[in-house]
């Protein structure tokens, strides 16, 4: 789940475990977990976990391993930005601006 936090003198967005309610701080050990269904257009839940148990987890909470998808968090978030129209480019130079600003702690 997505969650804010204030750290470091700021207030922004986290990535949250769904299983086991503690910060995703990596990329590359979080996953997503959706249920496999393929209707056009149909909004799925989606559960943003730890790789390892907590995937685990996730698969048997939305019906088991043979009915979801798992796809690593890193694809997951770059997806959600181009579903809202943000490339990695305009990520890039928002975070410059903001890090000029003093608005980020990124
Ligand atoms: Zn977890």
């Amino acid at each position: 789940m997505i969650k804010a936090m204030y750290e470091k003198g700021f207030t922004g967005a986290i990535v949250v475990c769904d299983i086991c309610e503690k910060r995703i701080e990596d990329a590359g050990g979080g996953a997503a977990v959706y249920p496999s269904v393929y209707t056009e257009e149909e909004i799925l839940e989606v559960l943003h976990v730890h790789r390892g148990s907590c995937r685990k987890m996730a698969e048997k909470k939305l019906g088991g391993k043979n009915n979801t998808v798992s796809d690593e968090l890193i694809d997951h978030m770059l997806n959600a930005c181009a579903s809202v129209g943000l490339s990695v480019e305009e990520l890039e130079r928002k975070r410059n601006a903001n890090r000029e600003s003093g608005v980020s702690r990124l």
